[in-house]
């Protein structure tokens, strides 16, 4: 392992100035991919800014949306009542990304900056429509998650620019969302594909009959009790990661629902288009064409988890049933 100096700054403006004044340096916030690589040989820093001294990347702010600071950890994130209840697809992916020690330590300025192909969190961040606030020496700046992610680990960051939060808009009650990570085990797994779904619904029936819909496992039942209650897709957001050099929108996917009913030739269709929007390649943890399928499996379970959690029974367990 290569030596390095170990700097603790106590605030961004100190941070940004070490790492204009100092050699061959490298922000490090929870050390979890950045040691890895240190370890590997392939990360070679003479220095390191240490970013856990500087209270103001810590919190979550729940008030009008929600503002994460950079250093908020996955078990902060995923244990935040407000997030779980109304930003569940990142809950769901902040609770499964590694194990128990990772969480603990691992932050969602790392997640992002990090900027991996199968980053758990940058899926939900997408559906969410979340900016990502950036320091730099000549002040600060806002960017859209969806411009963020520049290719495998390849972050929109300037040099010496760091992230100091995430922003969330606000949503209303009839939002939910959900993300669903595709691996072989439940914990210490990259994701073989992963996807998140945000929508907002128009009920046209009876709400009591949607929470009735969700009363089987059989997902085709399901979907025709929501087709009887004329449940219709306001708004939607769909991402997929693991299926391009970035996470991206399945934002044709997301148009053909805009205004749609829910239906079972719906969902077949969105599903086709949401694969055709995805260009996996092969990898070991699984082939191209069982990716594109799993992209349409997948698809359809994340939009019913996410109207489930607008309409359903609130004791239903998707993780059990789907
Ligand atoms: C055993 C193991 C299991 C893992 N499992 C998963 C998993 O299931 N899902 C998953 O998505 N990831 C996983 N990871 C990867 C890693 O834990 C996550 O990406 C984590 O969120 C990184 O956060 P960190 O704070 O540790 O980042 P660090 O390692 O400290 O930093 C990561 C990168 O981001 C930069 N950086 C960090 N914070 C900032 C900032 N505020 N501004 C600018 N640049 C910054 C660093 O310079 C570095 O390039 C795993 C890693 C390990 C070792």
């Amino acid at each position: 392992m290569s030596n390095f100096e170990y700097h603790k700054p106590q605030t961004v403006k100190e941070a940004i100035g070490l790492m204009e004044s100092l050699e061959n340096a490298k922000y490090i916030a929870g050390g979890t991919d950045v040691m890895v690589l240190i370890r590997q040989g392939k990360l070679a820093p003479a220095n390191l800014v240490s970013l856990r001294n500087i209270t103001e990347l810590n919190g979550i702010d729940i008030q009008n949306g929600v503002k994460m600071g950079a250093g908020a950890t996955h078990t902060e994130i995923a244990n935040n009542g407000f997030i779980r209840k109304r930003y569940s697809a990142l809950a769901d992916a902040a609770g499964n990304v590694g194990s128990k020690q990772i969480r603990n330590v691992a932050t969602v300025g790392g997640n992002i900056c990090n900027a991996a192909p199968s980053a758990d969190t940058a899926c939900p961040l997408l559906v969410f429509d979340a900016k990502v606030v950036i320091a730099g020496k000549s002040g600060s700046r806002e960017v859209p998650i969806d411009d963020f992610f520049l290719g495998p680990n390849k972050a929109a960051l300037g040099p010496g620019e760091l992230v100091t939060g995430v922003v969330m808009p606000a949503f209303g009650e009839n939002t939910g969302s959900a993300y669903i990570k595709h691996a072989r085990r439940h914990a210490m797994d990259l994701p073989i594909l992963g996807i998140a779904a945000r929508v907002t619904v128009k009920v046209g029936g009876s709400e009591a009959g949607c929470r009735d819909a969700f009363g089987t496992s059989d997902m085709s039942q399901i979907i025709r009790g929501l087709e009887k209650e004329k449940v219709a897709f306001e708004d939607v957001r769909i991402a997929m990661s693991v299926v391009a050099p970035r996470p991206v929108r399945a934002k044709k996917a997301e148009e053909a629902l805009k205004g749609k009913i829910i239906s079972e030739k719906l969902f077949e269709e969105v599903g086709e288009i949401a694969a055709s929007e995805s260009q996996p390649r092969d990898s070991i943890r699984g082939e191209a064409w069982y990716r594109r399928e799993m992209v349409k499996v997948l698809t359809r379970r994340a939009l019913l988890r996410s109207i489930n959690r607008i309409v359903g029974p609130e004791t239903t367990d998707p993780d059990r049933l789907w």
